[in-house]
C-alpha cells in the first residue's frame, strides 16, 4: 500500500508518543479546471495511540505548482498544513459499510493510509491565486500573446480597452480563483465573530 504508515507500535502502547516522518505521493488535482501538480509531500509529526485509535499530529510540507493567474507560466506554491487527525481500527468481523458515517480513517491491520488525508489538506490550503511574479503583465486578451515576452499593439490600438485594464479589485477579468480557498476564508472569518 503505498503511503502507508504502520502504526503497530502506537497501538500496542497506548499513551506514549512516537515520532515519526514520512514521505507522501500526493496526486494531482483537479481544482475546477486547473490541474494542480504536487512534489511528494513531507509529514513530520507524533503518533499517540489510545484504545483502538491512533492520533496522527504534525506537519505536512508540500510543495504545488498552479498556473500563473495571469500567464498560466507554472507557479511552485510552497504549502505547510497541521495535521490532527485521528484514525480507527475497525471492529473484528465488521463490513467496511459498517463502519459510522464520518469514520473515513480506518487502520488496516496495523497501517493507515495518509493518501486521501493528505490531498485533502493540501487542497484546502491552495491559495485562491498565484502571480509568477507581482509586475506579470499576463496574456493578451485580444491576441493571446504572453505581453510578458512579447509587446503586442492590440491593446494600445483598442481605445475602449487602455494598457493595465484591472478591475478595482485587483484582479484582471478572467482570472482563475480556487472556491475551496473562498470556502476557507468564509469558515475563518466565522470562526473570529
Ligand atoms: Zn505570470
Ligand atoms: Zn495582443
Amino acid at each position: 500500500m503505498p503511503n502507508a504508515l504502520n502504526v503497530s507500535q502506537a497501538l500496542k502502547t497506548p499513551g506514549q508518543i512516537f515520532p515519526f516522518s514520512t514521505e507522501i505521493e500526493v496526486e494531482d488535482a483537479d481544482v475546477f479546471g486547473e490541474t494542480v501538480h504536487f512534489a511528494p509531500a513531507e509529514l513530520t509529526g507524533t503518533l499517540l495511540g489510545a484504545g483502538d485509535t491512533v492520533s496522527v499530529r504534525g506537519e505536512l510540507r508540500c510543495e504545488a505548482t498552479m498556473a500563473c493567474a495571469r500567464c498560466l507560466r507554472p507557479v511552485a506554491v510552497p504549502l505547510c498544513v497541521s495535521v490532527d487527525e485521528r484514525f480507527s481500527r475497525r471492529r473484528d468481523g465488521a463490513e467496511e459499510e459498517d463502519a459510522p458515517e464520518g469514520e473515513a480513517r480506518c487502520i488496516d491491520g496495523a497501517q493507515i493510509d495518509l493518501t486521501d488525508c493528505a490531498r485533502e489538506l493540501l487542497v484546502l490550503e491552495l491559495p485562491m491565486r498565484v502571480l509568477c511574479s507581482e509586475g506579470c503583465k499576463g496574456l493578451c486578451p485580444i491576441c493571446g500573446a504572453d505581453r510578458n515576452e512579447v509587446s503586442c499593439t492590440c491593446l494600445a490600438d483598442a481605445s475602449d480597452a487602455p494598457e493595465g485594464t484591472e478591475r478595482p479589485d485587483g484582479r484582471f477579468a478572467g482570472e482563475v480563483t480556487n472556491p475551496f480557498s473562498a470556502l476557507k476564508a468564509m469558515i475563518n472569518s466565522d470562526e473570529e465573530v
